[in-house]
């Protein structure tokens, strides 16, 4: 099994990192292979289904060139600090360039104790691997920064979570995993010059354009700013709820990382929560910007000793958050009705329109999705109950709408038909846990592969659940 490891993190000191190989599990199971990813990634991907390359992905195997290790980070994990987290069920085997020229980790999860494990098993249940495989291939379909999904296996072992399961091991490809909880680990040991590596490190992997700038480190700063700014307006856009955006999920390169109790809003509204642990909604749907800064807060005070302007600095460089925020955002939502130019009283219009689909208890994918159909033909009916009401703001839409060129294109392009809605997502993981049966979890995952595209064949997954199918809640399932 040859993957072309060419690995940079493992040269930076060994107090970043634990050195130790994957735990091997008893009877490792191929469930599928990211062909296209592999390919990408200039892995071969029918070695990696073969027996040998299976070994590798269950952690019974290292692969020649790889330098496994558990990484260190802390984090505040629903606002409380915790000075050490780490990996404490993951391995970074190591990196690899790929076609693009982009270097990316490739770890396993579940894929036994580190010393990082705390009371933990170091393993992964099946359904949380399935679940992280399907949403995170769907984020990146949507054309949002995530990291990817290479493989999955099953173990033949079971983990307990309240109940027996089915372990797996999920491999997982990201620009890296360097967190904000990466940064605070060393701040939180006064470990300047460690920061300062690890900076330095992120800078030449993630900006390097920040290399040249008169304060790198406030550049980098910067770009992490504008990065998290995007990333979290772009969730906003397609209703994804990251459900736990403690500093240690969240990535310096700006991916989505860390799939857990993770859930696409169906019913429009911003105080959407579905995780089983957020009591007090910190990481409800329309609160997750203000969680960001949060987060990005924690990171810039990490820095402050490597800034030339020291505090001063740090907090210019917050305040950028807002306005970067915004234009992603707010340009989104224009987008989503149809508007590629500016005009005065377009925010109002998406503003209404919001409004409106709020009163109204409107699925927020369907609900653009059908606005695409009204934006071409007048006469299709309104996209949602009050019929009435969506008459009266479509009298204005269409006015502006005179003004664009092929706004329905737009909005195609811009509002997913298809995206990992709650019940699908665990009718195919319960397909998978209860029964074995992966066919579920491959067509949903096909399906989620072409977000954009209308497919009759697949309406069914257009719809929002019905009563009955309803998931009110998602878990962490660690
Ligand atoms: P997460 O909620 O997945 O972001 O994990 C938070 C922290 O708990 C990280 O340090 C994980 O490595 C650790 N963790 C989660 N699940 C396990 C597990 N089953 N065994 C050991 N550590 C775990
Ligand atoms: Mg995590």
């Amino acid at each position: 099994m040859h993957i072309p490891f060419e690995n940079s993190y493992a040269r930076l000191p060994d107090r970043f990192y634990a050195r130790l190989d994957p735990e091997p599990v008893a009877a490792p199971k191929l469930i599928r292979v990211n062909d296209a990813l592999a390919r990408d990634l200039g892995i071969d991907p029918d070695a990696l289904a073969s027996p040998d390359g299976v070994a590798v992905l269950a952690g019974n195997c290292v692969p020649s060139g790889a330098e496994p290790m558990a990484l260190a980070y802390a984090g505040h994990q629903f606002g409380h600090f915790v000075p050490q987290l780490g990996d404490g069920r993951a391995n970074l085997l190591g990196e690899v360039v790929g076609r693009d020229g982009i270097r990316r980790d490739i770890q396993l999860k579940g894929s036994g104790p580190t010393p990082f494990s705390r009371r933990g098993d170091g393993r992964a249940a099946l359904g949380p691997v399935l679940r992280e495989y399907l949403v995170s291939e769907a984020m990146a379909a949507l054309g949002i920064p995530t990291t990817r999904a290479l493989a999955a296996v099953s173990t033949g072992e079971s983990v307990w979570r309240e109940t027996m399961q089915p372990g797996a091991v999920l491999t997982r490809v990201a620009a890296s995993h360097i967190r904000v909880g990466t940064f605070q680990y060393l701040a939180a040991r006064g470990d300047e010059a460690g920061l300062r590596l690890l900076a330095e490190y992120a800078i030449a992997r993630h900006y390097p354009d920040a290399a040249s700038a008169a304060d790198p480190f406030r550049a980098f700063l910067d770009g992490v700013v504008g990065r998290q700014a995007d990333l979290v307006a772009r969730w906003l856009l397609v209703g994804f709820i990251h459900g736990v955006m403690n500093t240690d999920n969240c990535a310096i390169s700006g991916e989505t990382i860390d799939y857990g109790p993770c859930a696409f809003m169906e019913a429009y509204h911003p105080g959407t929560v579905f995780s089983s642990i957020d009591h007090h909604g910190r990481y409800a749907y329309g609160n997750q910007p203000r969680i960001v800064l949060w987060n990005l807060t924690r990171l810039a005070e990490c820095l402050i000793p490597l800034l030339a302007g020291g505090e001063e600095s740090a907090k210019e460089a917050l305040t950028a958050f807002a306005s970067r925020f915004e234009a992603s955002y707010l340009g989104g939502l224009r987008r989503k009705i149809g508007l590629l130019t500016e005009q005065p009283g377009d925010d109002d219009l998406t503003g209404d329109w919001l409004k409106l689909m709020a009163a109204d208890g409107a699925d927020f994918t369907l609900t653009f999705r059908r606005l695409c159909a009204a934006a071409e033909d007048a006469a299709v009916e309104a996209p949602f109950k009050d019929a009435a009401a969506y008459d009266a703001w479509a009298v204005r839409w269409r006015a502006r709408l005179a003004a664009e060129v092929a706004p329905a294109a737009t909005m195609r392009a811009t509002n997913p038909a298809f995206i990992p809605r709650n019940h699908l997502v665990e009718a195919a993981i319960a397909a998978a846990v209860e029964r074995a049966d992966y066919a579920p979890f491959e067509e949903l995952l096909r399906v989620l592969s072409r977000p954009y595209d209308d497919d009759p064949t697949f309406e069914r997954y257009t719809l929002p659940a019905r009563e009955e199918e309803r998931v009110l809640q998602t878990f962490c399932g660690t």
